[in-house]
């Protein structure tokens, strides 16, 4: 566990969140600043900074992550509409936690992929 990092600290249990799915090596919460009306991240247990970093150290946790989000998805209603995974991934990805973590976000229409494009 990072100190240091918040992600770390939810799993430790130190910041409260809203937990939805937890399974042994993933947790799954809701976003604090929702930017759909369903948005749950959904992070490994083990630190890794991003996807990149997490799909070269630990391939078992990155397909872990991705069952989780499929666990989601289903039970938060989305998988007959569809919704959407990001990975924001460092600076030009805008990422601002350095915890992996995938957001899932649904409930409506997203609209386009990227904002002004
Ligand atoms: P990113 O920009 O991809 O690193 O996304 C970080 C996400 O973490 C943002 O969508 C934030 O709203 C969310 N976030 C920040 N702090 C918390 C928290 N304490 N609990 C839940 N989500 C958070
Ligand atoms: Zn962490």
């Amino acid at each position: 566990m990072d100190n240091t990092c918040l992600f770390c600290r939810i799993v430790a249990g130190e910041i409260p969140a809203t937990v939805v799915h937890r399974t042994e090596t993933t947790l799954a919460f809701r976003d604090i600043d929702p930017k759909a009306p369903t948005h749950v991240l959904v992070i490994p247990v083990e630190h890794y900074a991003d996807v990149a970093v997490l799909a070269e150290a630990n391939p078992a946790a990155a397909a872990d992550v991705l069952a989780t989000v499929a666990a989601v998805a289903e039970a938060e209603g989305l998988a007959g509409d569809g919704f959407r995974v990001i990975f924001n991934t460092g600076e030009h990805g805008g990422q601002e936690v350095f915890h992996v973590h995938a957001h899932v976000l649904g409930g409506a229409p997203l609209g386009p992929m990227l904002a002004g494009r």
